[in-house]
């Protein structure tokens, strides 16, 4: 089974000519409301990758609280440990010009709960063969939730999002680190993403970086780094595929998948969520996954 400790937002996406300046009031196109935040989109791309998932988070006690949390159940995510704070759910307030530019207001509501564990998010993590973290949570629960894992031999896999300085314990108690390109120059201070993964293994056994259309390269200890290309897609909407690609992978590798073959999974399952719009409602149910990989 899998286990997610990590964020659940709302994404409110206003499409403008031009952004405002400060004092400014501009008339939009268009609004959308986009269920997110890594960690539930990691647990979604799970269970619909066929993986027994729980998620450990918060939401808000607002209309956006029960949407995340319906979102999570319909993909079949057991969110006993989703919590409800009194408080608003965590949003991203997303702003986008004609010219593809954006700008983000993130405000974690609910996602500041998340800094310690309670008795029973300890126990789904125990029961689990793998939990998934992000950063979108505070670090303190990320810590806590990466040392119960260890501390019952639960396989940790870390997605380094937003970049940001990480504590040795954590990178210590990581079992394999997914960052993306940027990711992973931030993090190794080089931007050649095969020097970057070797650089990392200093830090943990196994890395992973994404390369978007070009795919990703896998690094382990004691071996040289391989490429995995990505199948060709004429992409729509690249929206949460890394979060899709990480989830694919966990069910893969927890199946006990050999890695080659798990990383050939997980990116046909990223492919397909890109090739549709939208973030979480794109990910790619199992059986697609395996047509996808049939022809
Ligand atoms: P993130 O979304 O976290 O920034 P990437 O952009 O690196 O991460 O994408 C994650 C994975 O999704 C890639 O390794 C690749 O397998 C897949 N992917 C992303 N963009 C494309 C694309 N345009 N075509 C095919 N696969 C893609």
């Amino acid at each position: 089974a899998v286990a997610v400790l990590g964020s659940a937002n709302m994404d409110l996406v206003a499409y403008v000519p031009t952004a405002p300046r400060r004092g400014e009031t501009v008339t939009g196109t268009a609004f959308h409301t986009v269920p997110g935040g890594k960690g539930a989109n990691q647990a979604v791309a799970a269970a619909r990758a066929g993986g027994a998932v729980t998620m450990i988070g918060a939401v808000g006690a607002d209309a956006f609280g029960t949407r995340l949390r319906t979102v999570l159940t319909d993909a079949g995510v057991d969110t006993d440990g989703l919590r409800t704070t009194g408080g608003a759910s965590g949003t991203a307030h997303i702003v986008v010009d004609d010219a593809g530019g954006n700008s983000i207001v993130v405000v974690p509501g609910a996602n500041a709960a998340v800094d310690a564990l309670t008795g029973g998010d300890e126990a789904r993590i125990a029961a689990a063969g793998t939990l998934l973290l992000q950063l979108e949570t505070p670090l303190p629960g990320v810590l806590a939730g990466a040392r119960t894992a260890r501390a019952h031999g639960v396989r940790v896999v870390l997605t380094p999002a937003p970049a940001r300085q990480l504590p040795d314990e954590l990178l210590a108690a990581t079992d394999l680190l997914v960052p993306n390109e940027h990711e992973a120059a931030a993090l190794s201070g080089t931007s050649d993403p095969e020097r970057a993964a070797v650089a990392l293994l200093s830090a943990v056994p196994e890395v992973v970086v994404t390369l978007g259309a070009a795919g990703c390269l896998y690094a382990a200890r004691g071996a040289d780094p391989v490429r995995v290309p990505a199948p060709r897609v004429r992409a729509a909407d690249t929206t949460a595929a890394g979060d899709t690609f990480v989830g694919a992978l966990a069910v893969a590798r927890g199946e006990g998948r050999p890695m080659a073959a798990a990383l050939a999974w997980a990116s046909a399952a990223a492919a397909l969520s890109v090739r549709r719009e939208g973030a979480s409602a794109s990910m790619p149910y199992r059986r697609e996954i395996d047509a996808y990989l049939d022809t």
